[in-house]
Formats: structure tokens, sequence, C-alpha cells
């Protein structure tokens, strides 16, 4: 098949491509509302997605997909290949699984699961009926919501080898698509660890680690007054179960979120922040010990991918009023840390039955993102990120220039030195327990470290 055939002499894939990745997700549409069904309804934590690890994979191993369970060392993190030829060039889809707590699949990623199916398959039954070569790795990535588990399976080369890589997450009410900037997010937790005395008898032998954890708190209040609009810094004291008013509390912790518009601007509050924590351990006599959580980068959405999925979704669906708008969020996401390594894209898509209102982590969003509508407009976006996909495999001089232009996109905010000073930074710390325990099955990622004044 000629170049000419694959191509619109305007740019962009020929619309009987289009058409046909179209038909082939209609075509699997009652599959997947059943799947994105069931993983509503069995909502699970980040790292525990054992019942979505299991559905997704049952379903792509059908499709034809060379598929790896528990990979990189995640157990719930699964790796699906598809290859046509030898050698073609590589681009990556993502499906995300995890809910949360109590509100069950508020965030919509039953909805991104499929999409990541929708966008593998279809991509992989265009290049196998029309003999195109080219190899579609779709990600089942846990832990968005806590933990990251995007930036352990980059760090262990999940994403090596893409030339792009794409994601679609569901967005507020409407009917279109929306590519919105995400800030980048560090989290850390403090435990701070004092004496136990009789509140009441002898208060002046104890050390109160809940002062040392209001005092932080009450720090990060005041320095809050001091940060731009955009930033946001929110936290929470942990600890009370083990608390009783006449025992002075010997132990408590603080979790806090640094949450900038880019990591530049997140390395340069993050200090401040520590401050915050280690002057209310000074003041009050306590030990500390500082963990880090997560490290989300902001999301860099890619120029070049992000200007023909807004073409796709105009020429394709514009003239029944779907509409690609932009909009600033101060959400974030693990997917930000792969737009830092290579060109990525993460449109959301609106759900065209919800109400006005009705945001991500809402009870009222998790009642919609079970629905018909939404598994369609799930589906819609999933069908112009393999648009865009198969454009890079396709046309290969236009891949060329999303690459040039992503590095440029990446030196206007010096990308890899800001990479290299933020993670430094945050490594510094240990890993939390608990994000420990969930990744370092057979990896090293705990380096001991503490801080005590
Ligand atoms: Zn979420
Ligand atoms: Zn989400």
């Amino acid at each position: 098949m000629s170049d000419s055939e694959l191509l619109q002499s305007s740019g962009g894939l020929a619309s009987s491509l289009i058409s046909q990745l179209e038909s082939t997700a209609e075509s699997l549409a009652d599959g997947l509302f059943d799947l994105q069904w069931a993983i509503h309804e069995h909502p699970e934590l980040a790292f525990q997605e054992h019942f979505a690890h299991k559905a997704c994979t049952d379903y792509i191993e059908k499709q034809g997909f060379e598929v790896t369970r528990h990979a990189y060392g995640l157990q719930t993190a699964w790796k699906a290949v598809y290859e046509v030829g030898e050698g073609g060039p590589v681009i990556g889809f993502n499906s995300e699984m995890d809910a949360l707590r109590g509100i069950g699949h508020a965030c919509g990623h039953n909805l991104i699961a499929i999409a990541g199916i929708a966008a593998a398959v279809t991509t992989a039954h265009l290049l196998e009926s029309r003999k195109i070569s080219g190899k579609v790795i779709l990600l089942g990535t846990p832990a968005e919501e806590a933990g990251g588990g995007k930036a352990y399976l980059l760090k262990r080369g999940a994403y090596d080898g893409m030339e792009a890589c794409f994601m679609t997450h569901p967005g507020t009410q409407g009917y279109g698509s929306a590519i919105s900037t995400l800030s980048c997010n560090a989290a850390f937790s403090v435990k701070y660890t004092g004496a136990s005395a009789h509140a009441g008898a002898v208060p002046e032998r104890g050390i109160n680690a809940l002062d040392a954890a209001v005092a932080a708190y009450s720090n990060i209040a005041l320095l809050r007054q001091m940060l731009p609009d955009s930033f946001r810094v929110y936290d929470t004291i942990q600890g009370s179960e083990g608390w009783t008013a006449n025992v002075i509390a010997s132990e408590s912790r603080l979790t806090v979120g640094v949450r900038c518009p880019t990591a530049k601007e997140t390395y340069g509050t993050i200090d401040r922040v520590l401050n915050c924590l280690k002057a209310a351990a000074l003041a009050t006599g306590c030990q500390y010990e500082i963990r880090r959580e997560a490290l989300y980068f902001d999301m860099q959405q890619a120029h070049e991918l992000d200007d023909y999925f807004t073409k796709v979704c105009t020429e394709t669906w514009g003239h029944k009023g779907y509409t690609v708008g932009r909009s600033s969020s101060y959400a974030s996401t693990d997917f930000g840390n792969i737009s830092y390594h290579l060109p990525a894209l993460h449109p959301t898509f609106s759900l065209p039955d919800s109400r006005a209102g009705d945001f991500p982590h809402s009870n009222t969003f998790a009642s919609w993102t079970g629905s018909k509508s939404a598994c369609e407009a799930a589906i819609q976006s999933a069908v112009s990120i393999a648009a865009v996909g198969t454009r890079m495999i396709v046309d290969r001089a236009w891949a060329k220039s999303v690459r040039d232009s992503w590095v440029r996109q990446m030196e206007s905010i010096d990308g890899s030195e800001t990479v290299s000073k933020i993670e430094k930074l945050v490594e510094s710390f240990p890993l939390s327990p608990e994000t420990s325990n969930a990744v370092c099955c057979g990896h090293d990622e705990t380096n001991k470290h503490s801080n005590h004044v």
C-alpha cells in the first residue's frame, strides 16, 4: 500500500483509515462496555488492582496480543504487545485501573482501562489488515491515584523504544475533549516521635508528637499565604487511633502534597515546605523522619500530537458539535512523568450525560463513569488517540517533526535538568513503607536515610 493511499495530501491520515478505526471500535463496543462495568463494580485501590489486572489481560490476550502479567516487578502491572512485521515504529497506550477509597471509580479509571484497550486493538487491527510494519504496546498501569505506578514502570524500562505514548481520561460534562495543563505534585510524609507521659500528672516528662504535627500544619498554613495562587500545598494529620487526651502523644504523622504548575516551580517550593516540617520538630523536641510518597511531573502535552488530535476530532465529529477545548487544571497525573521522557498526549473526554458541576473525585461522578454514554465517549476518544498513534507509524516525516518539536518543548522548560534536580531531591528521602512494599518485589527502591534533630 502506498503512502498516498494512507495519507491526505493536506497532512494526516486518509479518512478511510479513521473510518476503519471507528468501525473496529464499534465492533468492540459491547465487550468493552461489559469490561468497564465489571471493573466499575469491583473498585480496587492503588497497587491492589487484581480483578482489573485479570479482566484486562484476559480480554486483550483474546484479541491476539502477547501478554505479560505482573510486569516489571509490579503485581498488578501488565504489558500487551502486538507487532506487525519487524523493526517498525513503536507506539504506546496506557490503561489505568485503580479506584478511590470510599467513592469507587470516581475518577473513571475503569473507562481509561477500556479506552487504552480500544486504542491498542483498533490500531493493531489496522496495521494487520493493511500490512503496515509497526508495534503497539499497551501498558496496564497500576496506582495512578497514589504511589505513581507509571513512575516505576518508566524507571524499569516499560516505555523504552516508544516513539510516542497516549492515554485518555474522563472529564466533566459535555460532548468533546479538552487538552489540559496538569500540575506537578511531590508528596511526602513525616513521622514525629516524642515520648508519652501522663498529661495531667507529669506532662513535663513527655515530648508531644501531636504538637509537632499541629505546628507543622500551622507552619504550612502560614506558608500558603506566601505562595502564588496556582501553587497548592495540602496536608493532613494522622495517628488519632493511638491518641488519648490524658496521654501525651508519642507518635504522629503528617502527609503533605506540594503541587505547582511545573516541576521547576515545585522544585523551588519543596524546601520551603520541608522546612515547615523540620521547624516543628525543632520547636517540640521530637525526632522526625521524612519519607517520599510520590513524584508526579506536570503534563507536557506534546504540541504536534495535540494539534493533530484536535484536527482529527474536529474533522471527524465537528459537524455533530464535538469540540476540543483548552483548560488549566491543578489535578496531576503520573503520566506527566512519561511526558518528560517522550512525546505524549493526555486528552480528557467529556461525559455527555453527567451533570454540569460533577467533577472527578466526587460520589456523583462515580455514578456516571459506568454509564453507556460514558463508555461510548471513552471509545470515541480512544479512536482519536489511535488515529494520532497510527499517523506516527505511517507518516514518518511527521513522526520526526513530532520528536523535534517535543525536544524544543523540553529545552524551553529545561526538562532534563529539572528532572534530574527534582528527582535527586525527592529521592534523597526513603520511600514510605506502604509504597515500598508495593513496588519493591525484586527491586531495591529503599535507600536507608533518616533525619533527626
Ligand atoms: Zn483521580
Ligand atoms: Zn484519574
